[in-house]
């Protein structure tokens, strides 16, 4: 398959009309697959109410079926259609955060939506992504599309369209070029089918975030407990990896530096993830800052492509600093462990 790519720039005015958008909007309707910016990392979406579309969207991707995917609206209208009830906590939060990146678990309308896109589940999760190519997009197809991460299954997700292309060129109808992404991790998940709602994942809005509107969240024993089994099946599978092992250090910087010259006297290729405060206290083959330190939201942006870049550098371990997990720093760390396969080394 020729994978078309459409440049977008998401500052024009009036994008609805833009021939790309509508012709990737077309595409959809046809029930063909299309990678999309949004805010938080790069979408493939398909309609969510066609099973071949959505077959399609686990194929390109080599995702397991067990995984469902969000469901992505331009418009609150939009999910009285699959939605069978929107609870208070619901409405406050999708008033204060959509559009934005945080994904809502509902519980779902039978009959509407392909049983592949929910994986059989009774719920549904949704969100409202906050770019407006994706907007755009959504608006001109009018449909439900459901959009996992535009990433083959267990890589870091895509935040260009080159990652994109790197995972996904041949194997998708198209992806719409709107820049690098933003937000730079996933939305946080949080379900609302529970009297107090529970965060399934951590993401670009945090705890704090949402209890300074709706008051006590709870956070799924799962994310910090390995024993007991997460309510978001995806949870579960190991992510986010680079081709080399990572491990994630706690200890001293000097330790970490020990480590690394422990490594090269092997005979390894060592990558240090680091950060612009530190990048110049570490001597490997490869160091990577990764945004800085003092803002976690552009250690969030940069995480992804840091994570490609070891890749492409062809390093044969990377050893990683640790994040404070607070704030946007507990998607960033949750995203490191999947990525690390939970390795720690302590001093
Ligand atoms: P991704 O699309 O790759 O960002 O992953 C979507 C995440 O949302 C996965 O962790 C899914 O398991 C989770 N998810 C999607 N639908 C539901 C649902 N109905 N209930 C709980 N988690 C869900
Ligand atoms: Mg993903």
């Amino acid at each position: 398959m020729n994978t078309k790519v459409w440049i977008v720039d998401k500052n024009v005015d009036n994008l609805e009309s833009n021939p790309q958008i509508v012709d990737a909007a077309n595409f959809l309707r046809e029930n063909e697959v299309v990678a999309l910016p949004t805010e938080t990392v790069y979408g493939l979406g398909g309609n969510a109410e066609s099973d071949e579309a959505v077959a399609e969207i686990f194929a390109a991707k080599g995702r397991p079926g067990d995984n469902p995917l969000i469901i992505h609206i331009a418009d609150k209208e939009q999910l009285s259609r699959f939605v069978s009830e929107v609870p208070r906590t619901a409405e406050v939060l999708m008033d204060a955060f959509w559009p934005g990146p945080l994904t809502i678990v509902f519980n779902k309308k039978e009959g509407v939506l392909s049983e592949k896109a929910t994986a059989g589940l009774s719920t549904v999760a949704v969100r409202m992504p906050d770019h407006p190519v994706a907007l755009a997009l959504l608006k001109s197809c009018g449909l439900p599309i459901a959009a996992p991460s535009a990433n083959s299954s267990g890589k870091p997700s895509p935040t260009s369209a080159e990652h994109v292309l790197d995972d996904l060129n041949g194997k998708i109808a198209g992806v719409l070029d709107g820049g690098p992404t933003g937000v730079g991790v996933e939305s946080t998940v949080v379900d609302c089918t529970e009297a107090v709602p529970v965060i399934l994942r951590p993401g670009g809005v945090t705890k704090e975030q949402l209890e300074a509107v709706i008051g006590e969240v709870r956070v799924d024993p799962a994310l910090t407990d390995e024993a007991s089994k997460p309510k978001s099946p995806g949870m579960k599978y190991k992510h986010y990896a680079p081709n080399a092992p990572l491990y994630l250090v706690s200890g001293t910087r000097d330790f970490l530096q020990r480590l690394v010259e422990e490594k090269e006297r092997e005979g390894l290729s060592v990558g240090v993830l680091t950060t612009e405060e530190y990048v110049n206290q570490f001597t490997a083959d490869v160091v990577l800052a990764c945004g800085h330190r003092a803002e976690l939201e552009t250690v969030a942006a940069a995480l992804y492509d840091t994570l490609r870049r070891f890749n492409q550098l062809k390093v044969d371990i990377i050893f990683s600093e640790m994040f404070p997990n607070e704030g946007v720093g507990h998607a960033i760390m949750n995203r490191l462990l999947k990525a690390a396969g939970n390795k720690i080394i302590g001093e």
